[in-house]
């Protein structure tokens, strides 16, 4: 399987100086603790020091894919660095597995994941892999799946659907709606996942 990265590295920087995630307002949100779970959200990274440290960090992912069982850590960012070998294999991870395509998935994206899966780590010692149901969609894979939107983030390479399934799904959302980066579905009636996008600021439950 080819993945096609028509992306430069100078671009690809320029476009994760721009993303909000990487800078200091990815933990500015304050909730205590979530009565119903006992699980903190990262009002501790607040502080702009921990949070720098935290971002100045190798940033790692840990990724599963049940539908190939696929099962990867990836480190897509080092010493203030684009890893082009670890982001091209991130983008691997988040491809669309029934078409076989992979894109150039949002950094923003990687660095939402990567806040994410940092804070449990951080915070609970947490190490389980996150579980991809849905990366990249192409434009025919996304109309193929059952309530998608039309113009879904995901056929921007910028949205996920995944889970810690382990963990309460609740909790992921309002963790995922922590960093304040895009919109989070909460998929927690049929099917139990979270949708996570690095679009317009918004929330919904199904
Ligand atoms: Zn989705």
């Amino acid at each position: 399987m080819s993945i096609e990265l028509a992306m430069s590295r100078r671009d690809l920087l320029k476009r994760s100086v721009v993303a909000g995630i990487t800078g200091m307002g990815a933990f500015t949100f304050s909730a205590p603790l979530l009565a119903s779970t006992g699980l903190l959200l990262p009002a501790n990274y607040a502080n702009q020091a921990d949070a720098a440290a935290f971002w100045a960090k190798p940033r790692v992912l840990n990724l599963y894919r049940p539908s190939t069982g696929e099962h990867k850590q990836i480190c897509y960012w080092r010493d203030g660095h684009l890893d082009l070998a670890g982001y091209r294999e991130a983008c691997h991870m988040l491809r669309d597995v029934r078409a076989g395509k992979a894109t150039e998935i949002d950094l923003r994206l990687l660095n939402l994941l990567r806040g994410q899966q940092g804070w449990l780590e951080l915070a609970y010692g947490f190490k389980e892999p996150y579980q991809v149901n849905s990366g990249y969609r192409t434009k025919e894979t996304n109309e193929a799946t059952e309530g998608a939107a039309r113009d879904s983030y995901h056929t921007k390479g910028q949205a996920c659907d995944g889970k810690f399934p382990s963990l309460p799904i609740e909790y992921q959302g309002r963790l995922m709606s922590a960093f304040r980066t895009g919109g989070v579905g909460f998929y927690i009636n049929r099917q139990k996942f979270i949708h996570s996008d690095v679009g317009r600021v918004r929330y919904w439950v199904r």
